[in-house]
């Protein structure tokens, strides 16, 4: 049979996005609907056809765990409410799939590992970019040597939604309590992670500037990581700017832009070779709606790591790692841009 999916929290991404593209995975299903509004939870269990026993509210965690339907549990509520919820989900026997950001804090990613170590269940992270195969054929690229020596990667996540501000998913956002940061730990999390992903190394310290304040977050941020090897990612995050979905990666031989890089659809990369600027050698545009999507991807991963035993490329640690990262960004930021130490094991990761 299929791995069975429980999706928790029916908000926008929930309901716009991962509900309708279970149907793009090929070895997992959604089994049932947890929300906390219980008419909310049978309204989407009807329109997907779930069976009996499938529309529940925050307060039924001993019939979930009775459901041998249910596998794992998929976390899609404000990120300040991920730690309790998989908790909760650990609790009643199932894995998880919690989005991204993983937390707010470094603390409860750990409270977080812990339970999926008790429970001795999966956690993993709701990176769909991971599972982008034009993604994946980019990092192979660079893996393989393609830009030759690395010396720069930029990054924009940048969008205008403040206009939106007083809607609820946007709301949340812009609450530090809820949020754990604003643009940087909703959006900028893409870029943090692309520098990663882009570069294969960890950065060992960062640098920040908050160029916007709304409420008690960042509207709008930008920060610089530096790698032990010289190299450099520039970044930027913002709810007020004009449209931006841009990776840059930039080498001594060539240079590979993507755009958009983290979008939903139609990432595309090109590389552009010996500072000519325009030597255009591949371009690939990927994915039609609805047919093998980072979704469809990112849900079969997890069934495949629990069966296989090896890590998918979405882990916990990748989860706790950015959390840590953009705990630096918002130190160095709210410090006139202090160096901030964030090499493995520096004391303010423990923070
Ligand atoms: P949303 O506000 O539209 O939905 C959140 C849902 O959580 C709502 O239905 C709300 O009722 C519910 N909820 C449960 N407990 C709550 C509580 N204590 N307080 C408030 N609401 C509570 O937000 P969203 O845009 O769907 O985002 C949800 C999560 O998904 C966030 O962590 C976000 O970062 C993530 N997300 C990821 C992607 C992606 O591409 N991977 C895209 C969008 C959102």
């Amino acid at each position: 049979r299929k791995f069975g999916y429980a999706v928790l929290g029916l908000g926008k991404y929930a309901t716009e996005v991962i509900l309708p593209n279970f149907s793009t995975a090929e070895n997992s299903e959604l089994v049932a609907v947890i929300s906390g509004d219980k008419a909310k939870a049978e309204f989407y269990a009807r329109k997907y056809k779930l069976g009996p026993n499938s529309a529940y509210t925050y307060k039924d965690w001993a019939a979930i765990a009775r459901n041998p339907a249910i596998d794992a549990v998929y976390v899609i509520t404000p990120n300040a409410t991920h730690r309790h919820f998989t908790e909760a989900a650990f609790a009643a026997g199932k894995h998880v799939m919690c989005e991204k950001p993983m937390a707010t804090t470094v603390e409860d990613c750990d409270a977080m590992a812990a339970a999926a170590k008790k429970a001795g269940k999966q956690l993993m992270i709701g990176y769909r970019v991971h599972f982008d195969p034009m993604t994946r054929d980019v990092i192979a690229q660079l893996k393989a040597g393609q830009v030759g020596k690395l010396q720069l990667i930029q990054t924009a996540n940048l969008e205008n939604q403040l206009p939106d501000r007083d809607l609820p998913y946007l709301k949340w956002r812009l609450n530090r309590a809820m949020a754990g940061s604003g643009s940087l730990g909703d959006l900028g999390i893409y870029g943090i992670n692309a520098s990663r992903y882009l570069s294969n190394q960890d950065p060992i310290a960062v640098r920040a500037h908050e160029i916007m304040h709304v409420n008690d977050v960042d509207g709008a941020m930008s920060w610089t990581l530096y790698y032990a090897n010289g190299a450099v990612a520039e970044g930027a995050s913002s709810f007020g700017s004009a449209g931006c979905n841009r990776f840059a990666v930039i080498g001594d031989k060539n240079y590979v832009e993507i755009q958009p890089g983290s979008s939903y659809y139609n990432n595309q990369a090109r590389l552009f070779s010996n500072g000519h600027g325009n030597d255009h050698i591949f371009q690939q545009p990927y994915f039609q709606k609805f047919t093998a999507t980072q979704w469809g991807h990112q849900l079969d991963a997890l069934p495949a790591s629990i069966a296989s035993g090896k890590p998918s490329a979405a882990t916990w640690q990748e989860g706790r790692r950015d959390v840590q990262i953009i705990s630096a960004i918002v130190r160095s930021a709210g410090n006139n841009g202090e160096l901030v130490d964030v090499h493995e094991g520096a004391d303010w990761a423990q923070q």
